[in-house]
C-alpha cells in the first residue's frame, strides 16, 4: 500500500554502499523506520529529500515490517549542528504516537526560527530554550510554575528554582533546597509564556543575552535531569496530569 505524508526526516543511517535506514517523524504516523533503497546513486530530487533535517511530502511503501520510500519532495531544508540535539528530543518524544504532531509543529517551528536565512530569525539559545521547555510540557514533565512548588504562594519576591521541588521556591521555602538558584523576572516571564503560549506566537519574543543566557541554563539542566529519568517512570510520560 502507498502512502502520502509530510515528514521530517530525523536521522539517516547508511545500509552497505546504496541503501539508507531514514528515522522520519511524520505528523500522521508519528516516528517511522522508512528504508531508501539504492538512495547513494539515484542522485536528484529522492537523494535530496532523504537527507536528514529534510522537511518534505514523501510517497512511502508500506510493507509488513517497515516503509520503504518511493517518492519525495523537499518542502523545506534545515541544517543546523543545534538542529542535531533538537530533533533527537524529537525522535525520542514523537514515539508517543499521540504527541507526534505537536512534536513535530514544536520541532519545524524552532527549525525555521534556527536557520540563518529564515524570515523571522531568533537567537539560537533562546530558540533552544523556548524548544526545550515546549517538549518537557508536551510529554508531561512541566515545572511547576504557577508559584511556589512548596507552599503554593503566588506572591513571590526573590523566585528561585529547585530543580530538586521541580518549579519556582518563594522566599520562606528557600531553605528547603539549599541548591536551589535564583531567577530573574524576565526569565519567569518567558518560562510563563513559552508554557501558556499556542505553538504560533511561541517564537516571537526577545530577551536579553544575559537572561537568554540563565533562561536556557536551568531548562537545559531540568532537561537533562528530567528526560533521562523518565524513561524509568513510562507510565507518566505522557497525560499523567
Ligand atoms: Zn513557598
Amino acid at each position: 500500500m502507498l502512502v502520502k505524508t509530510k515528514a521530517l526526516v530525523l536521522r539517516g543511517m547508511p545500509l552497505g554502499d546504496q541503501d539508507r535506514l531514514l528515522t522520519m517523524l511524520s505528523a500522521d504516523l508519528g516516528v517511522i523506520t522508512v528504508s531508501a533503497r539504492g538512495i547513494a546513486r539515484s542522485g536528484g530530487r529522492l537523494a535530496a529529500a532523504a537527507q536528514p533535517f529534510m522537511y518534505g511530502e514523501y510517497v512511502l511503501f508500506q510493507g509488513t515490517s517497515r516503509y520503504s520510500l518511493n517518492e519525495g519532495e523537499v518542502i523545506a531544508s534545515f541544517f543546523d549542528l543545534r538542529a542535531v540535539r533538537l530533533t533527537s528530543m524529537s525522535a525520542d518524544a514523537g514515539m508517543v504516537p499521540e504527541a507526534a504532531r505537536e512534536v513535530l509543529e514544536l520541532t519545524l517551528h524552532a527549525l525555521h526560527r534556527l536557520m540563518p536565512n529564515g524570515k523571522n530569525p531568533m537567537n539560537p539559545e533562546l530558540t533552544e530554550a523556548i524548544f526545550l521547555l515546549k517538549m518537557l510540557q508536551i510529554s508531561g514533565l512541566t515545572p511547576h510554575l504557577t508559584g511556589c512548588t512548596v507552599c503554593g504562594s503566588t506572591a513571590i519576591d526573590r523566585i528561585r528554582f529547585s530543580f530538586r521541588h521541580g518549579g519556582f521556591l518563594c522566599e520562606t521555602c528557600e531553605s528547603t533546597d539549599s541548591s536551589s538558584i535564583p531567577v530573574s523576572t524576565g526569565v519567569a516571564k518567558a518560562m510563563l509564556y513559552t508554557l501558556c503560549a499556542p505553538m504560533t506566537s511561541l517564537f516571537r519574543f526577545d530577551l536579553s543575552a544575559v537572561q537568554v543566557g540563565g533562561f536556557l541554563n536551568l531548562v537545559d539542566r531540568y532537561a537533562s535531569e528530567r528526560w533521562e529519568n523518565r524513561l524509568h517512570h513510562k507510565d507518566s510520560i505522557y497525560g499523567g496530569k
